[in-house]
């Protein structure tokens, strides 16, 4: 199923009474046919989505090693005066991915982007040190994020994927997503 194809109204409401709101972290497991990952984002789009011309990807700017939480995020975008978690999606160290901003919501992640992209964060990014930048990705965090890339990109095929460092003079998400064909489709 994609993005539009549900049914408006009560009956399409009372097929899926189960997600009745969004909840903070929950994770979306992808299976190799995406069939796992595509019910659970049907079910916190509502009857109007945003128009998704971006998918930019950022990491948390966290030392490598460590595991942080959707939740943690979440505190810090709040203490930042964020009304919450800015990205809509976050890949662990180990690969789940979790939800953050529902989708249908404008993120919080890229000055002049955020309208119309979706932001999704990788845990990681600078070494040990936890301040120079570096590219962290653990495996099962570089298939996570082709998978929901690939995902996201086939249900808003219209939308180009990118870095945060080609919107601003950062080094976030610590490597080039153009040079990554699997990510770019370039
Ligand atoms: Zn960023």
């Amino acid at each position: 199923m994609i993005f539009g194809t549900m049914k408006k109204g009560k009956s399409a409401e009372s097929r899926c009474p189960v997600v009745k709101r969004f909840s903070l972290g929950s994770t979306i497991t992808i299976s190799t046919a995406n069939a796992l990952l595509i019910a659970p984002i049907n079910h916190i789009i509502p009857k109007t989505m945003r128009i998704i011309d971006k998918i930019i990807i950022h990491c948390a700017a966290t030392p490598e090693g460590k595991d942080f939480t959707v939740q943690q995020i979440d505190q810090w975008h709040r203490q930042r005066g964020f009304r919450c978690i800015g990205y809509h999606f976050v890949i662990y160290r180990d690969g789940s991915i979790h939800k953050g901003r529902p989708i249908e919501q404008v993120g919080a992640h890229t000055t002049g982007q955020n309208a119309h992209s979706i932001g999704i964060c990788l845990i990681g990014g600078c070494a040990a040190d936890g301040k120079t930048p570096k590219d962290t990705r653990t495996e099962a965090q570089r298939a996570a994020l082709v998978s929901l890339v690939k995902e996201l990109h086939s249900q808003f095929p219209q939308a180009s994927v990118h870095g945060h460092n080609e919107f601003a003079a950062k080094a976030c998400p610590s490597f080039n997503v153009q040079k990554e064909p699997e990510l770019c489709g370039r």
